[in-house]
């Protein structure tokens, strides 16, 4: 694969209220937001022009700086709008959105009170985190880090920060020969991958890890909420590791992993099967509704 560096490419990327060109899109190296992971971040997919679900998405950008104590300077109609005009002025219609708040230079040291906030928005073509591997299903390594207690790290937040593990936890289940990492919390329950949910077939019903630590993913409610319009029974409840045998399928659920089968955990596999394929397929039709019509179709 031929990786295009991501400061090597054309586009507009919006800044701070301006559309600027791409490749300007620059930082000074003494940013508290790089020293310090003083920033936030989203990852948004827009699907025949639309970006599903993007006040949510907004919303909770705010809420993960607020939770960080610091208050992004747009208000969330500026943001939903510099959105759209960042993935029109861009010539796209289907594209991953990156929107991202950090500290500024002002002040470089852990008290960080005089830095400024801002705000970029990027997007790109990204068709799936799983790329081609996706429909055959993933194949999960179990990760060395823990999702950390919320009086560790902001959990709730989608903070910068905590992706570090994220990273290192791939990387590691990469070596060998895995897709991605399935990382247990600091109890042991069965937590998420490093950057989607996850769920469980188990006698008919999907299973899902509370989301007490970690990311209560807009996907996943998404889903929960299909599933429910299917009735298929949702249980979100403590998953022990050991139990994970007894699923017949398994999906991941995020932004930028949409719905995805899993086939191997470890030693166990399982076959991408009927539920996970309506739930795919439900979602992907979903996705492609506009707003109107994707609140509609989730209305209980
Ligand atoms: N967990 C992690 C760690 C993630 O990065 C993501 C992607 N944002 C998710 C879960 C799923 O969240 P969402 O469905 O809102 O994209």
């Amino acid at each position: 694969m031929t990786l295009v560096p991501f400061d090597d490419r054309d586009g507009l990327i919006w800044w701070d209220g301006e559309l600027i060109p791409w490749r300007d899109a620059k930082l000074h190296v003494l940013t508290h937001g790089l020293h310090y992971a003083s920033a936030v971040f989203e990852g948004e997919r827009a699907y025949a022009g639309h970006i599903f679900k993007l006040r949510e998405h907004t919303d909770r950008l705010i809420e993960s700086g607020r939770i960080l104590g610091f208050e992004i300077p747009f208000d969330a109609d500026a943001i939903d709008a510099a959105c759209t005009r960042v993935l029109e002025a861009n010539g796209m219609t289907d594209a991953y959105i990156r929107p991202l708040a950090w500290r500024g230079s002002e002040q470089l040291s852990v008290s960080a009170q005089a830095t400024r906030i801002h705000l970029m928005i990027a997007c790109w073509a990204w068709p799936n985190l799983f790329g081609s591997d996706r429909m055959k299903g993933v194949r999960l390594g179990m990760a060395p880090w823990k999702r950390p207690h919320p009086e560790t790290a902001p959990t709730r937040s989608k903070a910068a920060g905590l992706y570090m593990t994220g990273t290192m936890s791939k990387h590691e289940v990469e070596t060998q020969g895995f897709n991605d990492a399935l990382m247990l919390d600091w109890r042991g329950y069965v937590a998420e991958a490093t950057g989607a949910n996850i769920f469980f077939v188990m006698d008919g019903a999907l299973h899902t890890p509370i989301p007490d630590c970690f990311l209560d993913g807009i996907t996943r409610r998404t889903v929960m909420a299909l599933a429910h319009k299917r009735q298929i029974p949702v249980i979100e409840r403590v998953i022990m590791p050991e139990e994970m045998s007894k699923a017949t399928e398994v999906f991941l659920a995020g932004t930028a992993a949409e719905v995805t089968p899993v086939r191997q955990i470890g030693e166990l596999s399982f076959e991408p099967g009927a539920i996970t394929h309506t739930l795919l397929t439900d979602y992907e039709a979903l996705v492609r509704m506009n707003p109107d019509a994707v609140r509609l179709a989730l209305a209980a």
